[in-house]
């Protein structure tokens, strides 16, 4: 049976995941991208050219994939009639917007999933398609399944992840189609997806608490209050088990087994982790000549409103106190001229920006429950 999936975005994961469903048995890709030109950008540069992924190959090899997107428009009302799967493959920060977009056309029994959807995707959802979402499976991974980057408007590379934990909320929806099953059918054998308890829980297992210069000592204590938080949810809600939720040091002595060098501690873990070779902090031109950290790059802009301001109201809700996440969040919400806590109170005038249980008026764990 003919599948259509539409894509949200127009960056880098959204081209790789439009050419992968292209690429799918009896599948129609279609790209939604709302930013500036791009949409038409793109479909200029794919009538002259092929739309071309280059994936890399755990064997060194690298295959070619040709397959285009039956469309790519910044008119929702074309791309989202009929979808039985909308993939949202775009920063955080424009999630919003596109939830707007695809709101009047959106049909009953869709799967909407957040590729990455990032800690929130769910609450986000349900405030702006409202009864519509309880109609839908709203599904969640962890991260983009893939390194990848565009190399021209059209064509790029990746490197697939090993796994990738996700979530879905079924709801009332009665789908005829697995979504998780096909989109791994989609992304072929790699990266493994694998399913969570329930959907706050990769909110905890998110590494958006990666804010190095504060040193390995903060970002243990910012865990061990994630962790903290998970093993208090657990208990008060069992409908809420968080079993999956381990420490950032297990998780680096786990994921990048093949990369770190000296798994002794966080520390030593982060330090000797090779699959950081390369990257370094991201810096901007203070224009006196002189380089100065670039403190509003996604690390802090995304990662602390749609990350660390969520696991802390989970915190706040499971009755956990967080003084390494308070800590954190004070210095990094000073640097991004943001006000999301007062002391260790999330009742900042911009806490309504952030996608934390309490922007959404959820004040207990009971109303987390009650999205199930
Ligand atoms: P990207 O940087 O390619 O996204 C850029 C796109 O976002 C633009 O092409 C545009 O479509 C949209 N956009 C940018 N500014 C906008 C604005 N002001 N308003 C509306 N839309 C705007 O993102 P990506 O690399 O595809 O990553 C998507 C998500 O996955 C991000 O959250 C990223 O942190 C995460 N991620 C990426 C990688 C990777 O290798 N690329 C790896 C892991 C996780």
């Amino acid at each position: 049976e003919k599948l259509t999936v539409c894509i949200c975005g127009g960056g880098n994961g959204a081209h790789a995941m439009a050419g992968l469903a292209a690429a799918h048995a009896q599948t129609e890709s279609r790209v939604l991208t709302l930013f500036q030109d791009e949409a038409e950008r793109w479909t200029k540069t794919m009538e002259k050219n092929d739309f071309i992924i280059l994936q890399n190959l755990p064997d060194g090899s690298v295959r070619e994939i040709k397959a285009k997107p039956s469309m790519v428009t910044k008119d929702a009302s074309k791309a989202v009639p009929g979808a039985n799967i909308i993939i949202f493959c775009v920063p955080a920060f424009a999630h919003q917007q596109y939830f707007n977009a695809i709101l009047p056309y959106v049909e009953p029994d869709t799967a909407i999933i957040g590729l990455p959807g990032q800690p929130g995707f769910e609450f986000q959802c349900f405030d702006v398609l409202k009864e519509k979402a309880r109609r839908c499976a709203i599904l969640s991974y962890e991260s983009l399944p893939w390194a990848c980057r565009i190399l021209e408007f059209g064509k790029k590379i990746l490197g697939a992840k090993d796994s990738l934990v996700g979530s879905k909320i079924t709801g009332k929806s009665n789908l005829k189609l697995d979504p998780a099953k096909t989109l791994q059918s989609m992304l072929g054998e790699h990266p493994v997806l694998k399913m969570a308890n329930n959907y706050i829980e990769p909110y905890l297992m998110t590494k958006a608490i990666g804010l190095d210069e504060f040193g390995a000592a903060c970002l243990s204590g910012v865990s061990d209050e994630v962790v903290a938080t998970a093993k208090a949810i657990s208990e008060q809600k069992p409908e809420l088990n968080q079993s999956h939720v381990q420490h950032l040091l297990e998780w680096y002595r786990q994921d990048y087994r093949e990369t770190v060098a000296d798994p002794t501690s966080l520390l030593t873990a982060m330090r000797t982790n090779a699959a950081y070779n390369g990257l370094v902090h991201p810096m901007k031109d203070a224009g006196n000549g002189k380089w100065v950290p670039d403190f509003n790059y996604r690390y802090t802009s995304e990662d602390i409103p749609y990350g660390l301001v969520v696991t802390k109201g989970l915190a706040e809700l499971a009755g956990v106190p967080t003084p390494y996440t308070d800590k954190v969040l004070t210095w990094c919400q000073e640097k991004l001229g943001k006000e999301y806590i007062v002391g260790s109170e999330l009742k900042g005038k911009d806490l309504k920006e952030s996608r934390a249980p309490q922007a959404y008026g959820y004040k207990s764990l009971d109303d987390l429950v009650a999205l199930l």
